[in-house]
């Protein structure tokens, strides 16, 4: 069974690098001041967790993203599918940042299977801006991207 989606933060020092984990609900309860407060370490933001953003919450997230020093190299791992559809709407959503790796929600029209698959920016920028083939865990077809392949990858493009 999911969890109540509740908003929560979690800052942890693992080799020298400050990751922060960030799961439930990002709204305009949602507090992201421990993002600000981080040195100028590199940083790793693990938002596997997230469920939803609502549009306060995005503001909210730019401000505190907007706070992490420059100098602190900033990557967002593990991106689930709401915050992969605010980094193609919103310009700036991850400020100096790099979306690393992401979640892609994919469907076998064979089988009906559906899974979240996750996947490197680096690997689908090698394959000219497009998700590797994933296999059906289940009957071994080719699996397609449950939205506009196109759409959903357009941060591929802008992200370094
Ligand atoms: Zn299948």
């Amino acid at each position: 069974m999911a969890a109540r989606p509740t908003f929560s933060i979690e800052v942890a020092e693992r080799d020298g690098v400050d990751v922060v984990t960030i799961a439930g609900i990002i709204d305009e309860n949602a507090d992201l001041s421990p993002l600000s407060e981080l040195g100028a370490r590199p940083i790793e933001v693990n938002l596997r967790g997230v469920r939803r953003i609502n549009s306060f919450g995005v503001r909210t997230w730019i401000d505190a993203v907007r706070r992490i020093a420059q100098s602190a190299r900033l990557t967002f791992v593990q991106c689930p599918p709401p915050v992969v559809d605010q980094c193609n709407m919103v310009s700036g959503f991850l400020g100096h940042g790099a979306l690393t790796s992401f979640f892609a929600p994919m469907v076998c029209a064979e089988c009906d299977e559906q899974i979240d698959q996750l996947f490197e920016t680096a690997a689908c920028r090698a394959n000219g801006g497009k998700l590797p083939e994933t296999r059906c865990p289940r009957c071994g077809r080719p699996m397609e991207v449950d939205d506009l392949e196109e759409q959903y990858l357009l941060f591929v493009r802008d992200s370094r």
